[in-house]
């Protein structure tokens, strides 16, 4: 296991054990997801800009879906089979339509844990190719054992991992009904296997974990090279509305993803000399300007983490 690894799998537990912590109404949440309407049949449930736990069920990413006259097209599946449920019942609410596809934006323990409920209903899984490693490394495994104590009993022994039915590797296009979506890999950036959804009749794009909005994003064990790039790239399909993975959607694309670009290149910019200097990581922190950043939601829980995963990054890089 690389360094890198493990200062990312320690990283999600120390969070979960954070996200737990004072917590005393386990169970008391509803179980209702109300989704927000973004576009003409386009909808998603927005997760907390919070830590998993047990009393959020883990509904702290976004999941959306697109209802046309040949089914339901749903991205990601949300933290937990309870909240696959009731994101099923809330679409059931509006449609007649069956669920026909899941796309897996990547495989993070947020954005999966969901996809049990789904690929019961008969819904065909989609997802990068890349994720497989995911699949049959210890990360997935090892957080999956994790998770089973920090957030049981949303996530318990019946919660497994699902595999894709379709793997893909390069830009994917289909048609449901009469709608076109447009998949795109964008990886390696969040994850080797990122991917994002664009509709192109009504511009929204589903963006995953590749931009945050309105929260510091979470980086890990990120290829940040890679995600400056592949923003620069979901630029090229110009977009009108995104839908981030974390956060509230957005009517000003454009700017949202300069937002996560920018900070991804501020935390280049902060940890860079001190990594290629070989500098003590604990110096070049607190001597870096976080100003900019410090106000927005879950700083103090992820940016030390994230610059550190940067600094750790910039070094390999250079080797
Ligand atoms: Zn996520």
């Amino acid at each position: 296991m690389s360094i890198t690894r493990l200062v990312v799998l320690s990283c999600c537990i120390a969070l979960s054990s954070l996200g737990i912590a004072g917590n005393n109404s386990v169970g008391t949440s509803l179980h209702k997801l109300d989704p927000i309407k973004v576009a003409p049949n386009t909808y998603y449930v927005q997760g907390m800009a919070e830590m998993g736990s047990v009393h959020n069920r883990n509904f702290i990413s976004n999941a959306g879906f697109v209802i046309t006259d040949g089914g339901v097209v749903v991205i990601d599946s949300l933290g937990s089979p309870v909240l696959a449920q009731a994101l099923v019942a809330a679409i059931k609410n509006l449609t007649a339509q069956p669920i026909r596809k899941v796309i897996v934006t990547h495989y993070h323990a947020d954005h999966i844990y969901g996809l049990q409920v789904f690929k019961a209903l008969g819904a065909q899984i989609v997802a990068h190719a890349a994720g497989k490693l995911y699949l049959s490394s210890d990360v997935g495994a090892q957080r999956l054992a994790s998770s089973r104590q920090t957030l049981a009993p949303w996530i318990d022994d019946s919660t497994r991992l699902v595999a894709a039915d379709e793997w893909i590797s390069g830009e994917t296009t289909f048609t449901m009904g009469k709608v076109r979506f447009v998949i795109k890999p964008v990886g390696p950036a969040h994850t080797a296997e990122d991917i994002a959804l664009f509709v192109p009749s009504t511009g929204v794009l589903f963006a995953g974990d590749l931009v945050f909005q309105a929260r510091i994003p979470y980086v890990g064990n990120a290829d940040s090279r890679g995600w400056i790039a592949a923003l620069t790239a979901l630029k090229g399909v110009a977009p009108k509305i995104i839908v981030p993975g974390h956060g509230p959607h957005s009517n000003h694309a454009l700017q949202e993803i300069k937002f996560t670009s920018d900070y991804l290149a501020h935390l280049r910019a902060m940890m860079s000399p001190a990594a290629l200097n070989l500098d003590p990581f604990d110096e070049a922190y607190a001597k870096a300007d976080w100003t900019e950043y410090e106000g927005y939601p879950l700083f103090r829980a992820v940016n030390r983490m994230n610059a550190y995963n940067i600094y750790l990054s910039i070094q390999q890089e250079a080797q």
